[in-house]
């Protein structure tokens, strides 16, 4: 069981942003490794108390700390995970605990942040990027591979991301120390804003990379090879982890997202991994049993039509539909004919016809008889 937070630190629940920070500083410096050396419950104490007031010093992860408690920040809690990425799983020790140990102990520990890189290094998350990708229906049958150009943001190779001309560094901003903000009092508060010269960064460039002018990202149209797997349909999507824009300050790329959209095919529809089609024959085929030729994903194959059948009767051929996604297992699939009435008689074929009437065939026909039957009870 997690611990409260607000325990944690031994404050109310509705305590001010200040009063939240006394309590850290006051646990912090208790509990901090520097002075426990070696003593590994202190540590996870500090850990403890430094989650606690990360999320409660800001507003954001305070309300959904106040809403949802801990299952605010576990994947699959309430709402998800807020915060995208790992969430706090990364939390122990990393470039947060610094920042916060900037903010609080700046004082104390005297001009040493800038030495910890400031407090905006933090890498953000680059950006997700959605596209489409049409394929033919054999091509979602089967499964297949595609290479898609994505114009997409990426690391500048030239200068590693860094944004410094190779050969060259960065430097810490003298203006903000590497904080990437200035203090200021004015009255009784201290006032924090983003430092201009930096533009928050915490770190200049002298030497800019020519090829992002700085930036340590370029521009750039990327071949994508995505796997699609067979039997997939329309509206369905394919994750590629970190396929998307780069990350901000060594954050990780975002994600690229794959819609997938199934053409039409001239012959086939489908109903999930079921295929349907209909088959055209003659009443002839239809009165006296025939096998005919059907097209399949396998190929032609041969079904026999028993004597007898009726229009729009549907024929199942199992197996022979698309494949469950991720499954070695197929649909059918569903034959249906459809009986269809000649036009552009000949003359001996009229006549032959008209034989076939004149012999007598209502009685043959169980629809025409049942029909007429009820036609006769209606009116009598
Ligand atoms: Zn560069
Ligand atoms: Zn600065």
């Amino acid at each position: 069981m997690k611990k409260d937070y607000y325990e944690l630190l031994g404050v109310e629940k509705g305590a001010s942003g200040e009063d939240l920070k006394k309590a850290y500083r006051k646990a912090a410096v208790k509990y901090h490794p520097d002075k426990n050396p070696g003593d590994k419950a202190a540590e996870e104490k500090f850990k403890e108390v430094s989650e606690a007031y990360e999320v409660l010093s800001d507003p954001k992860k305070k309300q959904m700390y106040d809403q949802f408690g801990h299952s605010a920040f576990q994947n699959g809690g309430a709402g998800g995970n807020p915060f995208g990425g790992g969430g706090f799983e990364g939390f122990s020790g990393g470039a947060s605990m610094n920042d916060i140990f900037g903010d609080i102990f700046g004082d104390i520990f005297g001009g040493q942040r800038g030495g910890r890189g400031g407090r905006r290094s933090r890498g953000v998350p680059g950006a997700d990027i959605r596209t489409q990708i049409d394929i033919t229906f054999e091509e979602a049958a089967r499964g297949v591979e595609k290479v898609i150009t994505i114009p997409r943001t990426v690391g500048c190779e030239t200068c590693k991301g860094s944004g410094a001309k190779p050969g060259t560094s960065t430097e810490t901003c003298k203006t903000c120390a590497g904080r990437g903000e200035v203090h200021y009092q004015q009255g009784f508060f201290a006032i924090s804003r983003p430092c201009n010269d930096c533009g928050g960064t915490g770190q200049k460039i002298p030497h800019p990379c020519t090829d992002c002018r700085g930036t340590g990202k370029i521009k750039k149209r990327s071949q994508i090879a995505v796997k699609i797997p067979a039997g997939i349909d329309t509206g369905q999507r394919l994750k590629l982890s970190n396929e998307g824009e780069a990350g901000e300050n060594g954050g990780p790329p975002g994600d690229l997202y794959v819609v997938i959209r199934v053409l039409e095919h001239e012959i086939f529809t489908r109903d999930e991994a079921d295929i349907h089609c209909d088959v055209p024959i003659t009443f002839v085929q239809a009165a006296l049993g025939a096998e005919v030729e059907v097209p399949t994903l396998d190929g032609k194959a041969k079904v026999k039509i028993p004597e007898g059948t009726q229009s729009h009767k549907v024929l199942r051929l199992k197996g022979k539909g698309l494949h469950f996604v991720g499954s070695p297992s197929r649909g059918d699939q569903l034959v249906r004919v459809i009986v269809e009435t000649p036009t552009k008689l000949s003359r001996e074929q009229r006549e032959m016809l008209k034989k076939l009437e004149e012999s007598g065939l209502d009685s043959s026909h169980p629809m025409h008889k049942n029909f007429f039957d009820k036609v006769k009870n209606l009116f009598e």
